[in-house]
């Protein structure tokens, strides 16, 4: 076995000091205590994230109709949103309802970049405007953010462990009401965890989560887990407003020695937009996966250039065609096709909602002989109904059709017509009628109309086989 050594001379290329924005040159985690920049934008995100706090807070307990105002019962696979019920057979009204969402998603980000990231995401509300002024109030730096001039103490390590723990079992817990409710999960708190282990679990499980995120995985979530960064780079194009930077106004940096005729920029160089940053980057590098779009650095920046007696905006809400000089075009291929697309969605989405009744209905043809003449010179044609109870309540069905057509119904099961609040079932059904129906083309077609208990009603068209 041979072995190859390096000559002294042929040495590797230094690593940079930051390798990736939290990744140091020898490979350990570069822990960021962002500053705090409290100007006209935080101002305006920290009114929106304690909003979004309460409505999240909220919405479990709000009630439409009678009825939830969200709750995604996973176990009895019935999904209320908005007071309406959606159940697993609903797969052209969920697939309607994903692709609306992706689209929106979407078409926001082609048009105001990710103003998700920084303005709405659960993980950067909770961790910009809970977690990280938690961490501010217990290392002294409240207010201000940076890193704290003194390590925190044992004392007060535990302590503010105990208000993360309290905290993130807060939010699981509310979390936690999407699925259940607020009725099931209160019953739930009062008892012993013994009588339901598996929600018990759930709930550390979850606790145990947001414990992980919030206290040590943070910003890794946005730069390595999440996958919306990832596909920004598709979704955005070069007149999608992002945070940027004025390289043009900022270039030359004003720092160091420059000739006296030279043209320097209005970057001071003071590198107050790079210890804001939430994810740790430099924004004056260029649009990078890493922006939330958090706005801080622009908040950093302004302050600065008010200071320096400078104009505001060195870095700000704008494209990167703007930056470059480019005219602004609000509509481009992406913002005209993906709003159609987005309209036809939304509209087969209203109309599929608006046409659901307390029940589904349909009505199969059973296999085998077409028809079956009876000795009483009847027809019988053999059937299965299809039927899904929409509603909160046990329904009974009952079908009906033209008195004319002298239409007999036999139900092979008739305990199946009855059925709890959410259950679908399949109806064994005979249909008998006089011979001379069909008389001529050997078909007739009928519309057989089925009510549930609450008068809900749907009408079936189908056609009976007979002998012509
Ligand atoms: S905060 Fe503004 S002036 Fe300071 S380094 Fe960043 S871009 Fe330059
Ligand atoms: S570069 Fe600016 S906007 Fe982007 S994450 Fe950092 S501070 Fe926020």
């Amino acid at each position: 076995m041979t072995s190859k050594t390096v000559p002294e001379n042929d040495a590797l290329l230094d690593a940079p000091d930051h390798v990736l924005s939290t990744l140091e040159k020898d490979g350990s985690r570069r822990w960021l205590r962002p500053k705090l920049a409290p100007g006209f934008w935080w101002h305006k995100r920290r009114i929106i994230a304690y909003m979004l706090m309460v409505i999240f807070v909220a919405i479990p307990h709000l009630q439409v109709n009678n009825k939830p105002l969200i709750l995604l019962d996973i176990a009895a696979r019935k999904f209320t949103i908005f007071g309406r019920t959606f159940l697993p057979t609903d797969t052209m009204l969920l697939a309607l309802l994903i692709l609306t969402v992706l689209f929106s998603i979407v078409l926001v980000t082609a048009v105001a970049g990710r103003v998700w990231c920084g303005w709405a995401c659960p993980q950067t509300v909770y961790m910009e405007f809970l977690f990280r002024p938690i961490d501010r109030l217990f290392e002294g730096t409240k207010g201000k953010g940076g890193k704290p001039k003194k390590g925190m103490n044992g004392a007060l390590q535990v302590a503010r462990f105990a208000v993360y723990v309290v905290l993130c079992a807060f939010l699981a817990h509310t979390f936690l009401a999407y699925f259940v409710g607020v009725e099931r999960l209160s019953e739930w708190v009062q008892r012993s965890p013994v009588e339901h282990p598996v929600p018990f679990f759930v709930m550390v499980f979850t606790v145990g989560l947001m414990l992980f995120d919030f206290m040590f995985f943070r910003e890794q979530l946005c730069l390595i887990a999440c996958p919306y960064g990832r596909f920004q780079s598709v979704m955005l194009d070069e007149q999608s407003m992002v945070v940027a930077y004025d390289h043009i106004r900022g270039e030359p940096r004003k720092k160091g020695k420059h000739a006296p005729d030279e043209k320097v920029g209005d970057c001071v160089d003071c590198n107050q937009c790079v210890v804001v940053c939430p994810t740790g980057i430099d924004i004056r590098k260029g649009l990078q996966m890493e922006c939330i779009n958090c706005t801080q650095c622009i908040d950093a920046c302004d302050s600065v250039m008010e200071k320096v007696g400078s104009p505001t905006g060195l870095i700000r809400y704008s494209s990167q065609d703007s930056i470059a000089g480019k005219v602004r075009r609000l509509f481009r291929a992406r913002t005209i096709v993906y709003p159609l697309i987005l309209l036809c969605l939304m509209t087969g989405l209203v109309f599929a909602i608006s046409t659901k009744t307390g029940f589904d209905s349909r009505i199969i043809r059973q296999t085998g002989a077409p028809f079956t003449l009876l000795p009483s010179l009847k027809v019988s044609n053999q059937f299965r109904l299809r039927l899904v109870n929409r509603t909160d309540e046990t329904q009974s069905y009952s079908l009906s059709a033209e008195p004319d057509l002298g239409l007999g119904f036999e139900v092979m099961d008739p305990d199946k017509m009855t059925m709890d609040a959410g259950k679908s079932q399949l109806v064994p059904i005979n249909i008998t009628f006089d011979a001379s129906l069909t008389r001529g083309s050997g078909r007739k077609e009928v519309t057989v109309t089925v009510k549930d208990s609450s008068d809900n009603q749907r009408e079936l068209d189908f056609y009976l086989l007979g002998p012509r």
